[in-house]
């Protein structure tokens, strides 16, 4: 087990002039960040806040954002990220429930700065603006040395709000062993190391991120931050640093590889690319290893933990239409609705079990339990809520999310078999399908369609054509034209905006 914080002391001291943190306006060395954090760390103890006590920071990354998460375990405070873009209600309700000491913000965030401001909360200022004390007037007089707390491994190490793709977010309790984990797997398996550079262009708060954020900085690499994606500024970073790992999510992805001049960057230096929290298409995949260098790799997991599976795409590009193999150590199980574990090949919840899992949700025992599967021999397993089957090579291939599954009179319907026929038609450039309630039937599919520009096929007519490619059971009720699908900040589709949207359209 080893601890983060004294990593960056170590490379601080071996090598510090390396470039650690990188952003649009700042860059620190190792050194500086060693400092940095010690400062944080002393200044939160000045404050009282005591370790496993809680702050949270809500902002778009940044050098400080993450000097202060770092500087926050080395005082073995628990770190509460929160998403720039949660309504006023769910940022009361995040502040209140890590109980959070301080919220590090900027003015870009103002409902989080309301909320803390109602709640009593002090504010720290990371951009300048005037939504809190200053931070260098907040560090100062603190000091500027430091010793580290030494975390035990079942201390929290973060509370993470859960995307709230499918309800409201839950905050899901990281412990140090469970991130320490995800180090030490990326330090052996994916070549991490002093001379590495890791671009991320997704947001700090998430677990995405976070998963390749904390193995760069562990195993002395440099992090570019790019706050705000676009497609073509990621690829000029990206040449212009020689980065070598990265993680983004399918539709970043599918972005980038849409850059007319993407061919001519020279990406020579990237030597593993990741994918995770959304269905990667193959196609996507496969176009990516193709045309970029180095490997690409697509994580299937849940912030909770427990069940990750893990594709390396260039080893098997015959596999591309599944999310891989159960990640060494991880016990993955697929249960029916009685909890009973199914036979091989057939469908089931996927269920999993490894050192990297969650303590639970925070405060909420009755929604952990909920979330929890016993084998029968007694072993705790995490739920994912997601629906897949294991082939005869042991791959698996997701279907969808349970709360997703359509069923209507009677049967099942996967939205994302509708989804992968849809895509076979040429006009089509993104679609989304959700059940709807139906009186005949109970529950119907509806398709959103992202249509192709120029394509001059009515809803009506893309409607005729798939009820010709599927059975009479799966035929959509509808085709809605869309111009752009709703995603959460970190590229999900929000079904349940879709079923609201269709719901109140048809009345
Ligand atoms: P909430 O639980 O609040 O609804 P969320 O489940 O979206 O939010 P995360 O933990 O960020 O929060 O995401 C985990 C989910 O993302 C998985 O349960 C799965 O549905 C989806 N997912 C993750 N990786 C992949 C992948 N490689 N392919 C398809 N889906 C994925
Ligand atoms: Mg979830």
């Amino acid at each position: 087990f080893g601890v983060i914080a004294d990593r960056v002391r170590a490379h601080a001291k071996r090598d510090p002039n390396h470039l650690a943190l990188v952003d649009k306006t700042a860059s620190v060395t190792y050194a500086q960040l060693d400092a940095m954090m010690d400062r944080v760390a002393a200044a939160l103890k000045r404050d009282g806040i005591k370790p496993q006590q809680a702050i949270a920071i809500c902002a778009y990354s940044s050098v400080h954002y993450a000097a202060i998460f770092l500087g926050a375990l080395r005082a073995g405070v628990v770190v509460a990220p929160l998403a720039p873009g949660s309504t006023p209600e769910q940022l009361q309700g995040m502040l209140t429930d890590a109980d959070a000491k301080i919220l590090f913000t900027e003015e870009a965030t103002g409902e989080a700065v309301k909320a803390a401001e109602e709640l009593g909360i002090p504010r720290v200022s990371l951009d300048g603006s005037p939504v809190g004390k200053q931070l260098v007037d907040w560090v100062a007089p603190a000091g500027t040395t430091f010793k580290e707390v030494k975390p035990k491994p079942d201390w929290a190490f973060n509370i993470i709000y859960s995307s709230g793709t499918t309800g409201t977010p839950k905050g899901i309790v990281q412990p140090h062993k469970m991130r320490w984990a995800h180090v030490r797997r990326g330090g052996d398996a994916y070549q991490y190391g002093p001379g590495g550079t890791t671009i991320l262009a997704t947001p700090l708060y998430s677990n995405t991120t976070l998963v390749v954020f904390f193995p760069t900085i562990a195993w002395g690499g440099t992090v570019v931050l790019m706050p705000k994606f676009d497609a073509k500024g990621y690829l000029e970073l990206a040449q212009k640093h020689r980065v070598t790992h990265t993680m983004l999510v399918p539709v970043q992805y599918s972005r980038i590889m849409a850059v007319p001049e993407f061919d001519s960057f020279d990406l020579s230096s990237f030597k593993f690319k990741f994918c995770t929290s959304a269905p990667f298409g193959a196609a996507l995949k496969a176009d990516i290893l193709k045309r970029w260098p180095g490997g690409l790799v697509e994580f299937y997991g849940m912030t909770e933990g427990g069940g990750t599976c893990i594709l390396e795409a260039h080893t098997y590009p015959n596999k591309l239409h599944t999310v891989g193999k159960p990640a060494e150590g991880h016990d993955i199980r697929l249960i029916d609705e009685h909890g009973k574990v199914v036979p091989q090949g057939e469908m089931g919840e996927v269920v999993g079990k490894s050192v990297s899992m969650m303590t639970g949700y925070h405060q909420q025992p009755g929604k952990t339990r909920d979330a929890e599967w016993y084998s029968p021999e007694g072993e705790r397993f995490i739920r994912t809520g997601d629906v897949g089957r294991f082939d005869e090579d042991g791959f698996l291939t997701l279907m969808d999310r349970k709360k997703d599954m359509i069923i209507s009179g009677g049967f099942n319907i996967y939205p994302s078999d509708l989804e992968a026929v849809m895509r076979q038609h040429a006009a089509v450039a993104d679609v989304a399908v959700v059940g709807v309630p139906s009186d005949a039937w109970g529950e119907t599919p509806v398709a959103y369609v992202v249509k192709k520009p120029g394509e001059p096929i009515t809803e009506q007519a893309l409607q005729d054509w798939f009820a010709h490619q599927v059975g009479k059971t799966q035929r959509l009720s509808a085709v809605h034209y869309i111009d752009e699908l709703p995603r959460s900040a970190i590229g999900k589709v929000l079904k349940r905006e879709l079923r609201d949207k269709h719901v109140a359209e048809s009345k």
